[in-house]
């Protein structure tokens, strides 16, 4: 169980895993005089239902309302404004009480999938240049509760379950390695969220044990790889965790994963015009991962303000397309970008981008 920062503070109830959810919601019954069945009946209100408030789980008595909401926290994550897109795309800003900045998450309609892009950090250390989420600064890790609290709250504020979640908001998850797994944990048992590994994704920019890691304690969960770049200089410039962790490293552990799994990796992608798509560019690419039973994202660079690139054309990001399609023997797509006019798309969440300005 995590680690309490004082008997004052009340405990998020999403951060338990089942047993210990079963222990903690069992004592807090019994305190309040209730029979044990009530514990079931919490536990289809916490992860199926998830009301707002304590208060709104109708069927427990009100004292046992009030008892809970003494004791324990339903939701880390306090909403802050949702603004929807002309294509469907809904993003979701929260505040986490502490400061003025800013967690988003996003919801992606593509006909009867609907994916959450969550997110695992509030802003993210590794500043990659083509990243407003880099640019924005970094306040810390999400634990695990407020990572799974963006699931069931746009869950209840738009009755759209996910049939999809991608780890793409902010944050590298890997560098939240334990609320990462832990949140893995509580959303696939199917004693809680239940939700299907094999609808979860989880996107990093590669830190090798990590990720032999969470290939070891969730085989299941997909892998994509942000590539960027096949040249060691440009992807230690692009993705600086790269200096740290080079991509042959990466790469290695990428294979691991595919050997161990079965299963295919995605690479991530983001073209940024006359720095990384060029023929010799697709070339290097096709040199180091040829091998690696994957397929390839390509998304055009979405500019912020103050970004150092150019948006790229269309006919060019084909041309680069067609190039890798050439070369590689996975799938090749060019993904279209989503929620632009809400700057819910990819690489465009920020911490700066606050509140309804
Ligand atoms: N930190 C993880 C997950 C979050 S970023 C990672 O980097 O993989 C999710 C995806 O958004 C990554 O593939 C990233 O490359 C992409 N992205 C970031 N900034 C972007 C931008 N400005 N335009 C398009 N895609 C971007
Ligand atoms: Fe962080 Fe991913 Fe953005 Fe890089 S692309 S700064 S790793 S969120």
């Amino acid at each position: 169980m995590p680690k309490s920062d004082g008997a004052l503070k009340p405990t998020p109830l999403l951060e338990l895993k089942a047993d210990e959810f079963s222990e903690v919601a069992a004592n807090a019954v019994k305190e309040a005089g209730e029979p044990a069945y009530r514990v079931e009946q919490l536990k289809g209100w916490l992860y199926e239902r998830t009301p707002l408030s304590f208060q709104d789980m109708e069927g427990l008595p009100r004292s046992l309302r009030t008892c809970l909401e003494e004791q324990f926290i339903l939701h880390p994550l306090e909403y802050d404004l949702d603004l929807l897109s002309e294509d469907g795309t809904r993003k979701f800003l929260w505040k986490q009480g502490r400061d003025e900045s800013r967690i988003e998450s996003v919801l992606i309609p593509d006909g009867d999938r609907i994916t959450y892009c969550i997110s695992t950090q509030a802003g993210c250390p590794v500043k990659c240049t083509f990243c407003a989420t880099g640019y924005g600064g970094f306040t810390g890790n999400l634990s695990a509760a407020e990572i799974i609290d963006q699931v069931v709250q746009i869950r209840k504020r738009t009755e759209q379950p996910p049939t999809n979640l991608v780890f793409m908001g902010m944050g590298e998850p890997l560098l939240n390695f334990d609320g990462l797994c832990r949140a893995l944990s509580i959303m696939t048992d199917s004693r809680q969220l239940g939700i299907g590994a094999r609808r979860i994704t989880v996107s990093t920019v590669g830190i090798p044990d990590k990720i032999r890691e969470l290939s070891r304690s969730f085989p299941q969960v997909k892998l994509a790889l942000s590539l960027h770049a096949a040249d060691r200089q440009l992807r230690n410039e692009l993705v600086p965790l790269n200096i740290k962790y080079p991509l042959e490293e990466v790469l290695d552990a990428v294979q691991e994963h595919c050997r161990r799994t079965g299963r295919r990796v995605t690479f991530e992608y983001v073209i940024l015009p006359g720095i990384n798509d060029s023929t010799e560019d697709a070339r290097a690419i096709a040199g180091k991962i040829r091998k690696i039973h994957s397929t390839m994202n390509l998304i055009g660079f979405n500019p912020f303000e103050g970004a150092p690139y150019r948006k790229p054309v269309l006919k060019s990001m084909l041309a680069f397309r067609d190039e890798l399609r050439r070369l590689l023997p996975g799938e090749v797509t060019l993904r279209r970008s989503r929620g632009e006019d809400i700057q819910g798309a990819c690489g465009q969440l920020s911490l700066k981008n606050q509140g309804a300005e």
